[in-house]
């Protein structure tokens, strides 16, 4: 026999102590998965003090036969006290290490709890029953851990006992699940003949299998590798929040959020993606205590930043020296429906990635994961309750997302329809954008007065004006005086000051509002007027919107912000105050030939 890990933890050693390391267990129902988690714990020396013998007890006085599944139950009774959890979970040690085994009571708890991140496994053990041999959920659970992109995959061929340890059947449904998981890219590290109940090559080897010289189930979890490298990928933190110091005269702020993945330390060139907005970490701060010279994936962190920027929660932070994540409006991503309404097309969902919330539609269904067969099926026109699909989504503005097999946390997202976590997924790639719907003159139509006679009576034709700055208030102040000024010197002219787009937690609001004035400033500038508007908190992409909506007539972007890319016509150079400001506006705008200079306040005639 040879030696085992079962060597109970020493009493002083903390788990904290300890290397961790996450593992969930799955299994067809009845197939023995709580059994194996049991007997882990047991056999481990896991188990709280007399917790064992207090559950025999129980039975006996119940009159009961023991199972380990009773233990577990009582286990994760005392854990819930009440609140309901997705995924219970059990701790064993080994003299190296703390697992921590999620056990998910079926596989759309399992598929929500890893893709949302609240179970992060790195390895998974396969409850297989051998008198039952390979179900549909077995292949169902096979296909979810090849999505999810879970390479160390243990098989356990349970209840060996109950077909007298045949190798022939043990080698038969090794053979069969082998041939379906290699169908869907997984290559188990290993199958393993088991008996849950008699704790056969759990811990202990099996007496009845002598031709079986493999790991137990603890060698095995002993030997899967951990994946720590979440800490040397590149940086991300999805912004949760963004709070002000309360001090009257303290302008700094603390960006907040939970970094995923990477390291950022003082100093460091950060962007926000997808605005673009950039700066330098000055500080971590701490709770209490002194400042930390680094935070890393895993930690809330509270960032202070050298300068000032208006950056919205929902964005990712990245470092400026690594690789970018990808942007994009149209994204293939693996979904997993869960919704009672299907998923589909022309009906508005919102996705939830990372910190973001934007709204998505349904632009097409790839392939659907057959259920019956498990195999990928084409040409289904929509995705139903409980099935897993490949699908093209597009969002109404940009997300800044990585793609599964670069960066599996920041691929992840939950689609939300109404109120209802009604999906998950993983990106798989970004998709280059598709023309966006603008074309207004042929939505609304027209009537038969021409833009030449509306040039001829007014002096000029029709342009929209956009004034953006760091707030809407700063912009509204500038651009109102423009108008006057415009107005004044006889320019057929319109002020329009939008509020601040920036709160990106009411995102259909934001879209609906930013949609609403593109149709305006295409109607006013078809009309011959020009549109003068102020817009605080936009980046370059709602910029890009209101121009394809306004098409074919022209949208001026004047802006008072510096640092980054707006795709604007005009940059201010920092005024004294609006007055100034709009002075210099009128100049730039004169200099490059959107308007006359306006001498002494008079509109020189047809010069627009
Ligand atoms: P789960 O639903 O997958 O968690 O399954 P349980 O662990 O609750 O086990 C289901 C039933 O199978 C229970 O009655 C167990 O006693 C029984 N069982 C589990 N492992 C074995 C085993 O190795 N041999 C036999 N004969 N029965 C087992």
């Amino acid at each position: 026999m040879r030696p085992s890990a079962a060597e109970s933890v020493p009493a002083d050693v903390s788990p904290y102590d300890l290397e961790r390391m996450d593992i969930v267990a799955v299994g067809h129902v009845d197939h023995g998965k709580s059994t194996v988690i049991g007997r882990l714990m047991a056999d481990t020396g896991s188990l709280p003090d007399g917790k064992l013998d207090q559950v025999r007890a129980m039975c006996k006085a119940n009159a009961r036969p023991f199972e380990y599944a009773f233990l577990l139950d009582a286990l994760k009774n005392e854990q819930a006290q009440g609140i309901t959890i997705d995924t219970a979970r059990c701790f064993f040690n080994t003299p190296r290490r703390h697992y921590i085994i999620h056990d998910a009571p079926g596989h759309v708890e399992f598929l929500k709890n890893m893709i949302t991140g609240a179970s992060r496994a790195q390895a998974a053990l396969l409850v297989i029953d051998a008198n039952e041999g390979v179900r549909e959920n077995s292949k169902r659970h096979g296909y979810i851990l090849s999505m999810l992109g879970i390479g160390q995959i243990s098989v356990l061929v349970n209840k060996m006992d109950l077909l007298a340890w045949d190798q022939a059947a043990f080698a038969a449904i090794t053979a069969e699940y082998t041939d379906f998981l290699a169908r869907v890219g997984v290559h188990p590290t290993s199958f393993i003949p088991i008996s849950a109940r008699d704790g056969a090559n759990i811990v202990a080897r099996a007496a009845g299998a002598p031709w079986y010289d493999g790991p137990t189930v603890l060698d095995q979890v002993e030997a899967f590798e951990r994946r720590d490298d979440d800490l040397e990928r590149p940086f991300r933190m999805p912004l949760q929040d963004v709070y002000k110091f309360t001090e009257a005269d303290d302008d700094r702020r603390i960006f907040v959020g939970t970094i995923e993945t990477g390291r950022v330390h003082p100093g460091d060139d950060i962007v926000f993606l997808p605005s673009g907005k950039r700066s330098t970490v000055r500080t971590i701060e701490a709770l209490s205590g002194p400042r930390p010279d680094e935070a890393f994936a895993g930690q809330a962190a509270g960032l202070t930043l050298e300068t000032q920027v208006y950056a919205n929660p929902g964005e990712l932070m990245v470092r400026a020296d690594q690789a970018e994540p990808l942007i994009a409006t149209r994204m293939r991503a693996n979904v997993f429906w869960m919704n009672t309404a299907p998923l589909v097309r022309g009906r508005r969902y919102v996705l939830r990635m990372g910190a973001a919330r934007v709204p998505v539609e349904l632009e097409a269904v790839i392939s659907v994961l057959d259920d019956q067969e498990l195999e990928s099926v084409t040409g289904a026109g929509q995705v139903e309750r409980h099935e897993v699909a490949e699908v093209v989504f597009r969002a109404v503005r940009p997300v800044a997302f990585d793609s599964t097999d670069v960066l599996a946390p920041t691929s992840r997202f939950v689609v939300v329809h109404g109120y209802d976590t009604a999906g998950c997924g993983i990106a798989l790639e970004a998709l280059p954008d598709a023309a966006q719907n603008g074309d207004s003159a042929r939505r609304f139509g027209r009537g038969d007065v021409s833009e030449e006679e509306r040039r001829a009576r007014y002096g000029h034709g029709g342009k929209a004006l956009v004034f953006v700055a760091e707030s809407g208030e700063e912009a509204r102040g500038v651009a109102a005086l423009v108008e006057r000024r415009l107005f004044e010197s006889g320019v057929h002219s319109y002020f329009i000051g939008a509020a601040d787009f920036g709160d990106d937690k009411d995102v259909l609001g934001r879209d609906a509002q930013l949609a609403r004035l593109g149709e305006i400033a295409w109607a006013m500038t078809d009309a011959g007027v020009v549109l003068v508007a102020a817009l605080g908190d936009v980046d370059r992409f709602d910029l890009e919107r209101l121009r394809t909506l306004a098409a074919p007539h022209e949208v001026i972007v004047v802006s008072t912000e510096s640092g980054r890319e707006l795709g604007d016509n005009v940059r201010l150079a920092p005024a004294t105050s609006a007055a100034a400001a709009a002075e210099e506006a009128l100049r730039a705008l004169a200099a490059a030939g959107v308007l006359p200079a306006l001498t002494a306040g008079v509109l020189p005639a047809a010069a627009v």
